[in-house]
C-alpha cells in the first residue's frame, strides 16, 4: 500500500506543503482528511469517502 500524502480536495502532493492541514474527519472521526493550503484558502469542498461527510461547513 503506497502512503501517498495528497490533498483531499484537489489531490496536490502535500509532502512538502508547510500550510497543509491533516485533521480527522468531523463527521466519523475514523478517516484522515488532508488538505493543502491553497484549498484552505479557497475553501474548497471535501467530502469523505467513509462516511459521505462535506465539509468545510
Ligand atoms: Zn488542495
Ligand atoms: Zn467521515
Amino acid at each position: 500500500m503506497k502512503n501517498v500524502i495528497q490533498c483531499i480536495s484537489c489531490k496536490t502532493n502535500i509532502a512538502n506543503d508547510r500550510g497543509s492541514v491533516k485533521f480527522l474527519c468531523p463527521g466519523c472521526g475514523k478517516h484522515e482528511i488532508i488538505r493543502c493550503k491553497k484549498c484552505r484558502q479557497i475553501v474548497a469542498k471535501y467530502t469523505c469517502p467513509e462516511c459521505g461527510f462535506e465539509g468545510p461547513n
